[in-house]
């Protein structure tokens, strides 16, 4: 692929908690369209503890003439609520899902009749056809709780099989993760297009938490370097730029399908890395 060619881009948010974090969002939302999104995402609490917030801000979405993917986790889940949810987001008119097994809060009972998310992916095709298109997630430097690396890839075949059409990774600052794990549901005949999630980075404590969270790791050099900045944020956000953006070119000269950014409900780093991308509309 020629890499200054477009390629696709798609923006995820969490659905806001307060009256106010609905409206910056509707603010930045307006401010991220500029890039043209092929689709925004909404993130959805496992155990469905964001149900209604995530909804409205799909419905938002789309209200506003740009395509919505709803995520849609089955943790604690049971087939009729699943069920009961898909025929809502049908009827509001979304055509795409992040179908996900997701995490239950410590404390939520386990219970429910899904176990993973390829049990859902099958569930959702068994339901609705063809009606959605289903994106699965996909991790290359591994899911913390995976038996193995190779167990871990086999189960992203599985969800793929079961009738996912495409991906959208953990985010990672190791292209090379990426390429590799590419290269290796290839060699297993799964071929649909894995696209890149791209964490910006504008704070080093948030990234520190995240990362410890989800299992993306953050090289040596990177976090040495975010920590010799202490509390100088325009440093953090300069240097993170760089980073992400040097990354970025990377994946789109090794052939990255599109590019998909966890925006944390911001507008100005994404439109930044962007801009320097030459992404802008
Ligand atoms: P699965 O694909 O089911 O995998 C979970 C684990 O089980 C893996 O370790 C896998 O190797 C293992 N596994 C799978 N199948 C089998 C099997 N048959 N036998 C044994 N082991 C198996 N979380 C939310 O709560 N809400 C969100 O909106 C959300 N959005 C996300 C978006 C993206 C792009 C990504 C990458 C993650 C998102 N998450 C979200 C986090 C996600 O829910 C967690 O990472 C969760 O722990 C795993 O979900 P999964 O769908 O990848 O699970």
């Amino acid at each position: 692929m020629n890499p200054t060619s477009r390629i696709p881009v798609s923006v995820e948010f969490f659905p806001p908690k307060t009256p106010e974090g609905v409206e910056k969002l509707r603010t930045v939302r307006q401010q991220l369209y500029a890039l043209k999104p092929d689709f925004c995402s909404v993130t959805f609490g496992a155990g469905g503890s964001t149900q209604e917030g995530t909804f409205k801000a799909v419905a938002d979405i789309l209200a506003e003439g740009v395509s919505a993917a709803s995520h849609f986790s089955c943790i604690g889940a049971t087939r009729e609520t699943v069920r009961a949810q898909l025929a809502t987001l049908k009827a509001m008119g979304v055509k795409r899902l992040v179908a996900l097994r997701g995490d239950l809060p410590s404390g939520y009972g386990a219970g429910g009749e899904f176990h993973y998310a390829s049990e859902l992916v099958a569930f959702i095709r068994e339901e609705t056809g063809d009606d959605f298109h289903i994106e699965v997630a996909a991790y290359p430097e591994v899911h913390p709780q995976a038996k193995s690396p190779d167990s871990d890839l086999q189960a992203f075949a599985t969800k793929v099989r079961a009738g996912a059409n495409s991906a959208i990774t953990q985010y990672f600052y190791n292209p090379d993760a990426y390429f590799r794990f590419v290269d290796d549901v290839a060699a297993l005949g799964v071929h649909v297009p894995v696209v890149p999630g791209i964490m910006p980075i504008t704070s080093s404590t948030q990234l520190m938490r995240f990362s410890d969270a989800s299992g993306a790791e953050i090289p040596r050099w990177i976090r040495l370097r975010l920590q010799s900045f202490g509390d100088d944020t325009a440093s953090i956000k300069a240097f993170g730029l760089d980073v992400v953006q040097g990354l970025c070119e990377q994946l789109r000269a090794g052939g990255a399908p599109a590019l998909h950014f966890y925006t944390m409900n911001q507008s100005v780093a994404t439109i930044a890395l962007c801009e320097r991308l030459g992404l802008t509309g």
